[in-house]
């Protein structure tokens, strides 16, 4: 791991918990002793300074369609797209990680048309325990994190069906997978910025850094 002690992270702040992240990306940076602070992503410029990208939980059909609008003339996206072609890291959590993957349904509807990056190997089912406020805490092993369980908290979580050979499961139960990673891209179905476990976004500066 470089020690590089200026490092830019965003977090995409057109909808859902952007703040939770910021606020826990920026303690994680400072435990560091790295001295860079979290910045709030509005705009496909900023993108192009970034090392590392939140995409955080919220109502993903919401987020398409912000990401979208023809005020972006599709710059932001495909910003994105090329910036992770350029080595910039990617943490989606929840809604964050139905916008990483290459193909997305809902559960009771199967197949709808949404935005999304396309940019992770995985398959993901939106919605999978109930469209309404379903959300349940489960403690989950992850891979390197130790013995101690990861709080998982999932609000209407997608699930993460099945996933490309260059993908690492790094979380999963019999059916269902929670969290994986490709390259830089890292993927959760939960909400870690919604704990007090920093260790999630430990793992994805170390991932920045790497
Ligand atoms: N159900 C939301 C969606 O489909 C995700 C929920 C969340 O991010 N907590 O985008």
């Amino acid at each position: 791991m470089s020690k590089k002690k200026e490092v830019q992270i965003g977090v995409l702040a057109v909808q859902g918990d952007v703040l939770e992240h910021v606020n826990m990306m920026n303690e994680v940076l400072e435990k560091k002793g790295i001295k860079s602070k979290t910045i709030l992503v509005r705009k496909p410029e900023q993108i192009e300074q970034l090392d590392g990208l939140i995409i955080p939980g919220g109502e993903s059909t919401v987020m398409s369609r912000l990401v979208s609008e023809m005020r972006f003339d599709n710059k932001l996206v495909n910003t994105i797209r090329e910036k992770v072609k350029n080595g910039m890291a990617i943490l989606g959590t929840c809604a964050g990680t139905i916008m990483l993957s290459k193909t997305s349904k809902d559960h009771v509807v199967k197949d709808f048309s949404q935005v999304i990056l396309e940019l992770m190997d995985i398959d993901v089912i939106r919605n999978k325990y109930g469209r309404q406020q379903v959300s349940f805490e489960l403690p989950i092993t992850i891979e390197g994190f130790g013995k101690q369980p990861f709080p998982g908290v999932f609000i209407r979580a997608p699930v993460i069906t099945s996933v490309g050979k260059n993908v690492d499961i790094l979380a999963r139960n019999s059916e269902e997978i929670f969290a994986a990673k490709q390259g830089k891209l890292l993927a959760a179905t939960f909400h870690p910025e919604l704990t007090d476990d920093m260790r999630f976004h430990e793992y994805f500066l170390n991932l920045i850094l790497s």
